[in-house]
């Protein structure tokens, strides 16, 4: 090494030095130390689901396990602090509106749904509510109509909202993708990641207390995760500020109404965490 390389090198090791960081750069051994602290830490078994991708970071609210509690903690070298990500910040327009986002959408052709559509669906309620609840995608009626949960499935959740002493109007209702997919078949993996970034915008802009998925594909997308919705339904999850259940789709019910009562057992969870009390009859 040249003289010049190694007053530079030295000058390097010596800033290291003075913050503290001369083994991170001199010692091989504790920077080896760090990468295995930090696998167990990623490989703890207090969080099931598969791992969120960075833009939908959603963690299950569960109490560590009692293997996981017993192991020691493992040291980071710098603490980081708790934020949102890089994507997350991408995602967010600051001060954004529900109008805003809804120009933004346009007369939307970014994906294929958009050839078959006859109306964008884009949501209804209240911008400021504290509920939203999220369903997979428009239908034929809600297609014609330009209105999500306008069909049979609507009409029992309307009637779920109800019991829950509250109106259609004073929640938002709104769906993964904004175009119905030919023959009722599920969004396309490609279709919802190109539409659900404004369904999270839009749930940025609402900041709801609590939001309800309806079905796996809602709840699925927005806990980023592949497992049946059956070995999660009725959790909690933190998502993004907001407390997220994920339950039953009312066109399942329809089909299954003996399932009824595991999403009424939902909903009240719901009406707990808002401090509703069920309709009197
Ligand atoms: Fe646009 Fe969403 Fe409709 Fe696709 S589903 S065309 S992304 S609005």
């Amino acid at each position: 090494m040249d003289s010049a390389k190694r007053v530079r090198v030295e000058a390097w090791l010596q800033y290291g030095d003075d913050l503290g960081l001369g083994p991170y750069f001199t010692n091989r051994a504790s920077q080896t130390a760090f990468i295995s602290a930090a696998a167990i830490f990623e490989s703890a078994p207090s969080v099931e689901m598969a791992a969120a991708p960075k833009s939908q970071p959603a963690t299950r609210i569960a109490p560590t396990s009692p293997a996981a509690a017993s192991k020691p903690a493992p040291s980071l070298a710098i603490p980081v602090a708790p934020g949102p990500s890089l994507f997350e910040v991408v995602e967010r327009v600051p001060d954004e509106t529900l109008d805003d986002i809804r120009a933004d959408l346009g007369e939307c052709t970014r994906c294929r749904l958009h050839k078959t559509r006859n109306k964008i669906v884009f949501g209804v309620g209240n911008s400021k509510a504290e509920l939203v609840f999220v369903g997979e995608g428009p239908g034929h009626d809600e297609d014609v109509q330009g209105e999500p949960f306008v069909g049979r499935a609507g009409k029992l959740l309307t009637q779920m909202i109800e019991a829950m002493s509250l109106r259609r109007e004073d929640v938002y209702i709104c769906n993964v993708v904004k175009c119905r997919p030919p023959e009722n078949r599920l969004p396309e993996k490609d279709e919802i990641a190109t539409c659900s970034p404004f369904l999270l915008r839009q749930l940025a802009a609402i900041e709801p207390k609590v939001i309800c998925c309806l079905g796996a594909c809602a709840a699925q997308t927005m806990l980023a995760t592949t497992q049946g919705i059956s070995k999660f339904r009725g959790e909690w999850f933190d998502f993004r500020g907001s407390k997220l259940i994920a339950t039953y789709h009312p066109a399942y019910l329809l089909r299954n109404p003996p399932a009824k009562s595991e999403v009424w057992k939902d909903l009240q969870k719901v009406m707990a965490v808002l401090g509703l009390q069920p309709k009197k009859r």
